[in-house]
């Protein structure tokens, strides 16, 4: 483990940075004193932080989820100056995805494995953390990496939802742990991600877990003792029993068959937006549970309230009125991004409207009060749909998209991993642009057989990869290659078009930040983390990051001084799960950091070397049967995290170059017995026997010798 590293700048009093209204506050509430807090988080100081830069205290900064900064220090002119202030080595080596918050000079921030750290924001000395003791074996039910988002702060309090899916809350001051709940049933397949949103003194939290086996819904928690407020199921449960709620009598009807028996999805795993001024809460809902609609639905009905955005009343839980992004889901196309509300101008009319770029590739506007569609139209390439009914906003699907009807194989764009997923929009009302990290990746999606049959561990998809893993046929995976990138897309949502767009070599790039003072930031995938004028799109400037960073960056000031902040550390589903299209970009490695950044700053990261081994595998051993049996258990058990066709994805050990595949004992000792189940290896013998374990070392030997006869090292 590494130290925590400090910068060389000169402790600033934060004092300084302090503004009247934050003083007056705390004066009231008496909590100025060692040790104490000079803020107190509520929903008055989240809206009173629209107009201040200071302080991050929210999960989007502020409640419409802009991540818009006012603050100027750092600016298109000053940005050639900004520079490392100090950054924080992480003890967790997976994928950060989380936004820090700033709260009176300190920053707070999740980490994978669902921990959290507090760090003075000038020096960058930690003072305190705290980990939950995830038990890594949860790690076999998360679809994408035991990653966190973030955390979400009220009164003296920090909240976080664990990968195992309890919501813990944690005095700011000292990390100590105030109270635990448990949110989703013992032993079930979900898992939590997402950062907590604060409303009305009510912890709101979902959950993933629509690859595996769970029911979609979401929940409001009381911020001083933990108990269940509230909870919306987002999918009916089993049509015999009483609906949970009125409205789920009506879903039901857009469903058939025994949709039931593995959950149906819906999951509500990242984006949770409340609006003031409607007096709403909104959450999207992900994919449809299977992947494979024939196999949970085979009249194919619309399967509400899946791939939706719902809103409902934050005190009370209660559906105001849902739209559906996707009907018929068959694609994993989650509607869970960040739903951002903003006020804009459309055909001379003020309006309130919620603006969402979900994984289907489309931009929707919707009116935030009545969910009423203004307008859509894809932000990217887009091959499912022919375009959306101007009324309704209902997609014309393209029949080639039904694959599980027509039985074909059908090349997505955008694939599984979504045109733009969680990672983090931002919006300037300065510019009325939106700023959009999009992946360009296609998926081949093909059904499984007739007769499939859900599996007892690992993902419950309802497709066939084996015959979609990407062939040793070098044409064929230089096309894929080429054809994977990634662009940061200025949309302008009312003229419905992009503004202007920088073209990313690869898919899986940073979250973005705007500000006011005319910039855009972006961590990439290639390893940089980047500034761009946020009016042309112009770069202004550029650091290393040694990893491909996939976080959002925020801001904030302290001791007067403009800090501008990201998590550095590859990961999440891109990387674990693509294999070779993960690796475009050369820094598919994870160096998990927090990187703290401000003009004038002088810091330098240390090389940190890339121990790789070499492509050296064994003699091909098995036997023609053996391998069919091999690619088969791969695919079920193990693509999903070491990688399509078992090439690793940066995350997790490719297991061509791993020294386990020359020794059959040591094999087994591993994906039999658990050897590695501290680090989220769990052993398989529940579910497959040592001859097929055996066929998966096959497998992948055979994949190594034929990487290592096309050149590779
Ligand atoms: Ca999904």
């Amino acid at each position: 483990m590494r130290e925590y590293a400090k910068s060389g700048a000169t402790r600033a009093l934060w004092v300084g940075g302090l503004v009247a209204s934050t003083a007056i506050a705390l004066l009231a509430s008496g909590a100025i004193g060692a040790g104490k807090h000079r803020i107190t988080v509520d929903e008055a100081a989240i809206v009173a932080s629209a107009d201040k830069g200071d302080n991050w205290l929210t999960y989007g900064r502020t409640y419409d989820e802009q991540r818009f900064s006012p603050l100027t220090q750092v600016n298109a002119d000053t940005v050639s100056e900004l520079g490392l202030a100090w950054y924080a080595d992480l003890d967790t080596a997976r994928g950060q995805e989380s936004t820090p918050l700033a709260i009176d000079g300190i920053l707070y921030t999740s980490t994978a494995w669902s921990m959290v750290k507090a760090f003075d924001a000038t020096t960058g000395k930690m003072l305190w953390s705290y980990d939950p003791k995830v038990p890594r074996e949860t790690l076999v039910k998360a679809c994408c990496d035991a990653v966190n988002r973030g955390v979400a702060a009220w009164g003296n309090k920090l909240f976080v939802g664990t990968l195992d899916g309890r919501l813990v809350a944690l005095d700011r001051g000292t990390g100590h742990v105030v109270w635990e709940t448990r949110t989703t049933p013992e032993g079930s397949d979900y898992t939590i991600t997402g950062a907590p949103r604060v409303v009305k003194g009510k912890v709101i939290i979902g959950n993933g877990g629509a690859e595996f086996s769970a029911r979609g819904f979401v929940a409001a928690y009381d911020v001083d003792t933990g108990k269940q407020a509230w909870k919306f199921y987002t999918v009916p449960g089993d049509p015999s029993k009483p609906f949970e709620q009125p409205e789920l009598e009506r879903a039901a009807k857009t469903w058939s068959g025994k949709f039931w028996t593995l959950g149906g999805g819906g999951t509500v795993w990242d984006g949770i937006t409340y609006d003031p001024v409607t007096g709403l809460l909104y959450f999207g809902t992900g994919n449809g549970e299977p992947w494979n609609d024939e196999q949970r639905d085979p009249a194919n009905g619309d399967n509400l309230y899946t791939a939706s955005i719902v809103a409902v009343n934050p005190e009370t839980g209660k559906y105001v009125w849902h739209f559906q992004e996707t009907p018929e889901d068959r694609w994993d196309f989650d509607s869970d991004a960040q739903i951002t509300i903003a006020d804009v101008t459309i055909e001379g009319q003020k309006r309130r409207v919620l603006m969402h770029a979900p994984k289907n590739g489309v931009f929707y506007m919707l009116d935030a009060k009545t969910g009423a569609f203004i307008q859509g139209k894809p932000y990217t390439t887009v091959t499912w749909t022919t375009g959306l009914d101007p009324k309704t906003g209902k997609p014309q699907i393209v029949p080639e998209a039904r694959y599980d009807k027509t039985g074909k194989l059908f090349i997505g764009m955008p694939g599984a991993a979504g045109a733009h997923s969680w990672h983090p929009m931002s919006y300037s009302p300065k510019t009325g642009l939106l700023y959009i990290p999009v992946t360009q990746a296609a998926f081949p999606y093909l059904a499984a057989d007739k007769d499939w049959q859900p599996e007892p561990l690992g993902f419950n998809t309802g497709m066939d990869g084996v015959k979609t893993a990407m062939p040793a046929i070098p044409a064929v995976r230089a096309g894929a290659i080429k054809a994977t990138t990634g662009a940061l897309v200025a949309w302008d949502p009312v003229k419905q078009k992009a503004a202007w767009t920088v073209q990313h070599d690869a898919a899986w790039n940073g979250g973005t930040l705007a500000t006011a003072g005319n910039l855009v930031f972006q961590g990439t995938a290639k390893g940089t983390f980047e500034a761009y004028r946020a009016d042309t799109g112009k770069k202004l400037w550029s650091a290393p990051t040694q990893t491909g960073v996939i976080a959002a960056p925020m801001t904030f000031t302290a001791g007067g001084t403009q800090y501008v902040a990201v998590m550095a550390g590859w990961g999440g589903v891109w990387g674990l799960a693509p294999g070779i299209l993960s690796l475009k970009g050369g820094a598919a490695r994870n160096v998990s950091r927090l990187l703290v950044y401000k003009v004038g700053g002088k810091g330098k990261l240390p090389n940190v070397p890339w121990a790789k081994l070499p492509l050296d595998p064994p003699a091909n051993f098995a036997s023609p049967e053996q391998l069919a049996q091999g690619v088969q258990q791969y695919v079920r058990f193990c693509a999903a995290c070491h990688g399509d066709a078992a090439v690793g994805s940066g995350v997790n050990p490719d297991l061509r170059h791993s020294m386990a595949n020359a020794d059959p004992k040591v094999w087994q000792a591993i994906v039999h017995d658990g050897g590695l189940a501290a680090n989220g290896m769990i052993g398989w013998s529940k579910v497959m026997t040592p001859a097929q374990i055996e066929s998966i070392r096959g497998y992948v030997v055979s994949r190594a010798n034929e990487d290592k006869a096309l050149g590779e090292k």
